[in-house]
């Protein structure tokens, strides 16, 4: 033991040797309930049998075959399952092994999409501050995160990042949510006229924040007005459900809210629910055709994209939610978990906001609740919570806030879609116990 190389290379953690439905349990058999399923991974719990049954018969038929000289009835099934559900004119699917892969793979579809076309130009991506979109280069590129990006500049895709849609700390007093979501969008219109609409390929965001923000959803009408300045300028349209996919909202697709469909969408995550990793990248017929009537050759790919069994794993995952009607439980138990907060922390003197989608729910933390004014990020507060809830066998998804102050540490809850009562009073109850040994 002791010769893998760890992300904190100072931190000693526990060994995670089973899961049990909502539970991980480790070496000493110390159980930790899983609050955010990782990193909105675990939607199904940890020990669902129809996803293993389905790993293992595809394992014992067939581990492995190369996408550039196979496909399998796996990676179509789960292709059909996807395009069957995901809002109207997509119709593609591209596989990839995780959430910074699909991201990549949408960002030079999204170029070569215009190069087929002629137009050799169009190559700045737009995206926005407080995002995250992975660790790889160019999901950096993309990402808004300013101590993410900084060390690595100069970053490799041009770039550039408009302000976010962010209720919370931006909308106006009077502002109704609809004008807040105009205005916000209009940033983005703004954006593309500054470097010049002939130059822009792509505008990247997720429908609801996750780990930067703490789950903040577009506003109302947000999310049209941004399909609508892409398409007058031609300039394509990212969504990276990366996070909040996958029935995380309530829908199977986020954007299943904003009755918006993108010309790109990016998933993982709850798509291999952790049984597998595995993500895609989803995409409009317009663009397939693009590529499919020119060169005919997305010039792309990776060893393991399409993986047999990554890919049963995603149909089991997938088939299982929609037929044991997991998205309802969602929408139920998110009510309740919202309440169930609300009622243990909407009072308290260091909470600023509770907000969220489905089973993705987040609280801000404010060191002064009156002018929203964030805790310095050298007090770590995020880290503290995440420490004391971790003891306490409680896995939450703290983050800490912008360097720039733009928004405070928050904490984020993404448990898995089987959630019961029981759950829930066991999530608030061990969180107050936390909150309590970090602010009494
Ligand atoms: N996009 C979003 C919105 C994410 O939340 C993440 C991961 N947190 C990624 C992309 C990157 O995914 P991965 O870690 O699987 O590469």
């Amino acid at each position: 033991m002791g010769h893998v190389f760890p992300r904190h290379t100072k931190t000693n953690l526990p060994t995670a040797v089973s899961g049990e439905g909502c539970y991980i349990i480790d070496q000493n058999g110390k159980h930790y309930f899983d609050g955010s399923g990782g990193a909105a991974v675990s939607c199904l719990g940890h020990s669902d049998q129809t996803v293993q049954e389905a790993i293992k018969k595809q394992t014992d038929q067939l581990a492995f075959a190369h996408s550039g000289f196979f496909t399998t009835e796996p990676a179509e099934k789960l292709a059909d399952l996807l395009v069957a559900n995901a809002p109207k004119g997509i119709d593609r699917v591209y596989y990839v092994s995780g959430g910074s892969e699909a991201v990549e793979a949408a960002l030079k579809l999204a170029r070569q999409y215009h190069l087929e076309r002629g137009d050799k130009d169009r190559s700045h991506v737009i995206a926005r501050w407080q995002s995250y979109h992975g660790n790889t280069i160019g999901a950096l590129s993309a990402g808004g995160n300013k101590w993410r990006r900084e060390p690595f500049m100069p970053m490799l895709v041009p770039m550039s990042h408009i302000d976010p849609c962010y209720p919370y700390r931006d909308q106006q007093e009077g502002e109704s949510d609809e004008a807040y979501g105009v205005r916000a969008a209009n940033r983005l219109e703004e954006e593309i006229l500054k470097i010049g609409p002939e130059k822009v390929s792509a505008f990247i965001c997720e429908p609801v924040v996750g780990a930067t923000m703490g789950a903040v959803a577009a506003a109302p009408g947000y999310l049209k007005r941004i399909r609508e300045i892409c398409n007058q300028y031609g300039v394509l349209l990212i969504l990276d459900e990366v996070m909040c996919g996958m029935g995380r909202t309530g829908t199977l697709f986020a954007c299943e809210h904003d009755g918006v469909t993108p010309d790109i969408l990016c998933i993982a995550k709850g798509l291999g629910a952790g049984y597998q990793p595995i993500g895609a990248m989803l995409c409009s017929r317009k663009i397939y055709n693009a590529i499919e009537n020119g060169s005919g050759f997305f010039q792309h790919g990776h060893t393991y994209q399409g993986h047999p069994t990554a890919c049963a794993a995603g149909y089991a995952v997938i088939s299982t939610m929609l037929e044991r009607n997991l998205l309802d439980n969602v929408n139920k138990r998110s009510e309740q978990l919202m309440q169930a907060l609300t009622d243990a922390f909407g009072q308290h003197p260091f909470v600023g906001d509770i907000r969220g989608r489905g089973l993705f729910i987040a609280i801000e933390l404010v060191k002064d609740r009156e002018t929203k004014t964030p805790f310095d990020p050298k007090l770590a507060v995020h880290a503290k919570i995440k420490k004391t809830a971790f003891e306490n066998g409680l896995i939450c998804y703290p983050m800490p806030g912008t360097i720039d102050g733009k928004n405070g540490d928050h904490v984020l809850l993404a448990p898995p879609f089987i959630i019961q009562d029981e759950h829930i009073a066991e999530i608030v109850e061990k969180l107050s116990a936390s909150f309590s040994s970090v602010f009494d």
